[in-house]
C-alpha cells in the first residue's frame, strides 16, 4: 500500500533539504531509491526497493541500492525498524510514530499517538543505555488477515503490546 502523495511530496522535500544540508549531490538515482521507501506505507526491505527502483532504473544493482540506504540512514534520512541486519527494513518516516505489526503477514503499519509520544521512560532503562527515542510496537493480526479464517480471528485476541526503545 502507499501513502497520500501530499505526504510523498513533504518526504522528498525533506529528503532534498536534507541533501542539500549534508554537500550530497541529489541524483536520479538517490531520488529513485528514497522515493521507493517514502512512497510506501509498509517498511520495505532491501530487495523490496531494489524490485521497485529496477522498473525505472533497469542498470541499478542490488548493491547500489544496499549501499544508497545505508548512506542515507548515516545522513539522518531513513531509519531502520527491526532487529536483524539480514531482515532490515526502512522507515522514511522520521516524525514521531510507532508501529502496528501484523503477526500473521508481517505488515507494519505507522501510527500517531501523542500518549505513546508522552511516555515515561522506566528507570531500568537507564541501566541500559541513555534513550534517544521511545517508539511502542504493537503486536497483533491486522483486519486484512483478520477478515479472512476464524483461526485467524483467535490469534488476535492473543495480540500483546510491546515496548520498544530505538536508538
Ligand atoms: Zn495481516
Ligand atoms: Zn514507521
Amino acid at each position: 500500500m502507499e501513502i497520500a502523495p501530499e505526504t510523498l511530496d513533504e518526504r522528498v522535500s525533506r529528503f532534498v533539504e536534507g541533501l542539500k544540508g549534508a554537500g550530497v549531490k541529489l541524483t536520479p538515482q538517490r531520488l529513485e531509491i528514497f522515493r521507493e521507501v517514502a512512497k510506501s506505507a509498509d517498511h520495505p526491505d532491501v530487495e523490496t526497493v531494489f524490485r521497485g527502483v529496477r522498473k525505472r532504473l533497469p542498470s541499478v544493482s542490488l548493491d547500489t541500492v544496499y549501499r544508497t540506504l545505508w548512506s542515507l540512514i548515516d545522513l539522518g534520512l531513513l531509519s531502520t525498524v527491526g532487529h536483524s541486519r539480514e531482515r532490515v527494513r526502512f522507515d522514511a518516516n522520521m516524525g514521531s510514530h510507532h508501529h502496528f505489526v501484523c503477526e500473521a503477514c508481517g505488515v507494519m503499519w505507522d501510527f500517531q499517538s501523542d500518549e505513546f509520544d508522552r511516555v515515561r521512560v522506566p528507570d531500568v532503562v537507564r541501566k541500559l543505555g541513555s534513550a534517544q527515542k521511545t517508539q511502542v510496537e504493537i503486536r497483533g493480526i491486522c483486519t486484512r488477515c483478520s477478515g479472512e479464517t476464524t483461526s485467524r480471528r483467535c490469534a488476535s485476541r492473543r495480540k500483546e503490546d510491546r515496548w520498544k526503545r530505538r536508538s
